[in-house]
Order: structure tokens, then sequence, then C-alpha cells
């Protein structure tokens, strides 16, 4: 293989998914794009690096300091849901009606791969819970070990706070990944969703 064909293989190879076969067939692909295509695509890689960046205030993907949702002052801002990803949050927004906003954590406490609170936007919870009045604050982590563990971590520390809390309903399946679950259950999971008793 030529190097420069291989270089690119090996850049596409490191996307998740993504082997070696299926990596050369994409280079392969992008081989026989017009020049312009080519360039549209390796621009839209660049500029989704140079502009993205974390909400300030809940750690979604956005282009301006607050994304869309802290900056709708329609949204409630007292129903606070906290969420993995923001890959989460479009999968609620797509499937529910939630109309509150979110904390994203950007991963879920994993002793086994060394994820500590530390290692996630936890601090910049409780900097929002100090600063703001929530009526209720839902947990939307995945049913898997650690997510279960990083929700009873938090039920802990908002007991402690003083504030109510609740978690999705067990309507998603055990051991599932949130972005696995069809829309219809995670709607139900949402509206059935069990207060805490902490
Ligand atoms: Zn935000």
């Amino acid at each position: 293989m030529s190097p420069t064909l291989e270089r690119l293989v090996d850049q596409i190879a490191k996307l998740p998914g993504l082997g070696k076969k299926s990596a050369l067939r994409l280079a392969l692909h992008i081989l026989k794009q017009s020049e312009a295509d080519a360039r549209a695509l390796a621009d839209a890689i660049v500029q989704v690096k140079i502009k993205l960046h974390l909400c300030a205030q809940c750690g979604n993907l956005t282009e301006g300091d607050l994304c869309v949702i802290c900056a709708d002052q329609k949204r409630d801002g007292a129903l606070l849901c906290i969420v993995e990803s923001p890959q989460d949050i479009l999968r609620l927004e797509k499937a529910t009606g939630y109309r509150g906003v979110y904390h994203v954590l950007g991963g879920v406490l994993s002793p086994l791969d060394g994820v500590t609170p530390d290692d996630l936007r936890i601090a910049d919870l409780w900097k929002r819970t100090d600063q703001h009045v929530f009526r209720e604050v839902i947990l939307a982590l995945s049913p898997t070990a650690d997510g279960d563990a990083t929700s009873m971590y938090l039920l802990r520390e908002l007991k402690a706070r003083k504030l109510a809390a609740s978690r999705l309903a067990r309507g998603v399946p055990i051991g599932a990944e949130l972005e696995n679950v069809d829309e219809v259950t995670l709607s139900r999971a949402l509206a059935e969703r069990t207060k805490a008793d902490n």
C-alpha cells in the first residue's frame, strides 16, 4: 500500500468500531471522491474541533458560551437531569418531552478504569446546586454496574445536600447503555421515574 494511503487508513482505523478493513474501504471511497468533497470532509473535521466546546453551565456541546438548552428561558431551570454524555441529551430530547435542564458528567465512575469523581464534572455539579435552587434532580445514567454505582454515589451526596432525587424507572433493561435503549422505553422510564428514598 502507498504510504499516503496507509496514513489515511491508519487515521480512520483509530475511530471506534472501524477495523483496518472498513478503514481501507472508506479510504478508497474518499480517493474516488472529488478533491472538493475530500477537502469539505477534512474541513468539517477540523472545524468541529475548533468551534465546539463544552457548555460553561451543563457540559453539553455548544459553539457559544451556553448551550441552546441552558440559554432557553422557557425551560424549567429547577428540574435537573444528570446524564453521562451530550449524546444522552440528544436521545432524551428526541424521545421525551422533558423541559428541564441537564448536567453532563462526562462518563461514570469506574474503579477498574481508574475513573474517580475528580475525573467527572461532579465538582461543577455541586457548585451548580449551591448556586441554584433545584426542585428535583433526576439521575438518568445507564443501568450498567458502573452507572448504578455512580447513581448510588450521587444519591448519597444529594441526600447530604438535602436535594430531592429520582431515578429513571426500571423499564430500561439492566446492563443496557442508555444510547441503545429505544425511544418509547426511554420516554416511559423518564415519565415513570421513581423517587429515590434518600
Ligand atoms: Zn448547557
